[in-house]
């Protein structure tokens, strides 16, 4: 019968989270039993997400086979179950490159290589390599806005394909329909985006429409008038108060998943949503919370930790507590240490990764004041490398130590370039992608994950020299974990410490709210119990066995 494809493409402006809402969809399809792969499309000419300031784009988001994508993969990871590989992750960077080099090996020889039809045909077949025979539906969401010059290939090539298979495939418009000052609802700017669509020749078959609430039905049939859509397919897509979880149930009341089946001509077969329903349902009814302090250079833009917190999120879910984060820029704890006050409504510390220097003496500080003060701290990959340094100057008393990211020429280096391991098999200078790690009885890690063996994403440049990995121990501060086979330090904790674990790999890529990651909830069952009981010495049950949401969140 063939792949169905559903094009998500997005209008009036950017940012209308048309990752969630693809997610969502895909989300509500597999709960209908549908085997879906999810595509995302970004219209850059960068070649991958890897190169990009998280500032502008967000987190990069890492796959097992070490592609370095935008983070919207980690939204369709938090949704769905479909499976992601670099492949998932089409850019126009990656296109033109297939097709110059192909020109180059003689591919077109003879012909003028032009966008319409070599670019388009490259982008179609991207698109139709992804997902294996099982998978019945292919999402694949269009970055950008529509009438953006970058993203017309893509666009194009989507009309091709409902011209050359109109049953196959269909159009789903995501846009913005705003209120204004005096309250009143806009549709003009749909009305507008639509119309720029139609131009290039796509009918879109369903709207979604970011609204702050639901729309009247009057305002839907003024939509669906203007732009040749029947008033049941256009969807609301509001606000949500709560969770961003909320939103499949939201498109299920209002039929989104059926009305996609009938127009494929599809049965619609039974649908199970209880996962989200408890979901939305404990964290619209819990009452207790638990305050989260997460440090980071980039901590301006939300979206740079984006995994990271939705993670946090999920280990309070399984605790049934709400997640309130304080965010706070590292460099703003340089200097005088002002961590005392800064930290002082908070009960636990995350320190993500990062690249570069800045902020750097700031996350020193923040590491020991965690330390020296029973706070349960969380390093992740760069928040690692500075317990590292931290613990080598405060408590070894090696001054300046520092890692050779920071300073090149350290007279007390805590890291070293991985590159300069032969053996491993880098992608460029950076180790990438799932790998496999040894996790060392008698520590708090094995307590977590109970297991010796356990696999993680990596994204990293540096590692922890080994010189002064003895001294460490001997003064409390242990190696927990190491790389299967090759010895590189994975994860280090302090010991006598009620919870302090850092870790060279990224657990945010593996965590979703229907199985969060045993790690943030370990963390987040601590920082909970430390609230409770206001005594910072005992170590709470820390086993938390990875198992599905039915007994995590029962
Ligand atoms: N910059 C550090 C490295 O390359 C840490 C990377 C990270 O935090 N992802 O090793």
């Amino acid at each position: 019968m063939g792949k169905k494809y559903i094009f998500i493409s997005g209008g009036v402006c950017s940012s209308l989270g048309k990752g969630i809402a693809t997610a969502s969809l895909g989300s509500l399809l597999e709960a209908r039993g549908i085997k879906i792969a999810i595509i995302k499309i970004d219209p850059y000419i960068n070649v991958t997400a890897g190169s990009m300031n998280p500032f502008q784009h967000g987190e990069v988001y890492v796959t097992d086979d070490g592609a370095e994508t935008d983070l919207d993969l980690g939204n369709y990871a938090r949704f769905t179950v479909a499976p992601l590989d670099r492949r998932n992750s089409i850019t126009t960077g990656q296109i033109y490159l297939d097709v110059i080099e192909g020109e180059r090996q003689g591919r077109y020889l003879g012909e003028t290589v032009q966008i319409i039809p070599h670019i388009t045909d490259c982008i179609i077949d991207h698109i139709r390599e992804v997902g294996g025979a099982e998978v019945e539906m292919v999402l694949v969401e269009i970055g950008g806005t529509v009438g953006d010059i970058e993203s017309f290939p893509f666009i194009e090539a989507t009309r091709q394909m409902i011209q050359e298979n109109p049953k196959q495939v269909l159009s789903i418009h995501l846009t913005l329909v705003p209120q204004i000052a005096n309250a009143e609802i806009k549709t003009k700017p749909t009305q507008h985006s639509v119309k720029e669509l139609r131009e290039i020749g796509v009918q879109p078959d369903i709207l979604i429409c970011r609204v702050p609430h639901i729309l009247p039905l009057e305002l839907r049939k003024k939509i669906a008038l203007f732009t040749n859509v029947s008033v049941e397919d256009v969807i609301s897509d509001p606000d949500v108060q709560e969770t961003i979880y909320e939103v499949p149930l939201i498109f299920h009341q209002q039929h989104l998943d059926s009305i996609v089946l009938n127009k494929f001509g599809l049965p619609i077969p039974a649908i199970n949503i209880s996962n989200w329903e408890k979901i939305v349902h404990i964290q619209q009814s819990s009452t207790r919370e638990v305050v989260i302090a997460i440090v980071g250079k980039y901590i301006d833009h939300s979206d740079s930790y984006k995994s990271v917190e939705e993670s946090l999120g999920h280990g309070a879910l399984a605790s049934k507590a709400h997640l309130k984060l304080i965010r706070i820029e590292s460099n703003k704890l340089e200097g005088s240490h002002n961590c005392a006050e800064v930290f002082q409504d908070c009960t636990a510390i995350i320190l993500p990764g990062g690249f570069g220097a800045r902020g750097v003496e700031g996350m020193i500080n923040t590491v020991q004041y965690a330390r020296e003060h029973n706070i349960p701290f969380f390093g992740i990959c760069m928040g690692m490398q500075i317990m590292a340094t931290e613990f080598a100057r405060n408590v070894l008393g090696l001054k300046n130590a520092n890692s050779i990211e920071v300073e090149k020429d350290c007279k007390y280096p805590t890291t070293t370039l991985v590159a300069e391991r032969k053996e491993l098999p880098l992608k460029g200078d950076m180790r990438l992608g799932r790998e496999a790690i040894t996790v060392d009885r008698d520590t708090l890690l094995y307590e977590i994950y109970q297991t010796r063996e356990i696999e993680e994403r990596h994204r990293h440049r540096y590692e922890i020299v080994l010189e002064y990995v003895p001294q460490f121990a001997q003064k409390g501060m242990i190696v927990s974990a190491r790389s299967k086979g090759e010895h590189l330090v994975e994860a280090l904790e302090w010991k006598g410490h009620p919870w302090g674990i850092g870790i060279q790999f990224h657990p945010e890529f593996l965590s979703s709210p229907q199985l969060p990651h045993p790690l943030f909830r370990s963390f987040i069952a601590q920082a909970l119990h430390i609230q409770d009981t206001q005594s910072r010495t005992l170590p709470h049950s820390l086993s938390t066995k990875p198992d599905a949401v039915s007994a995590s969140l029962a």
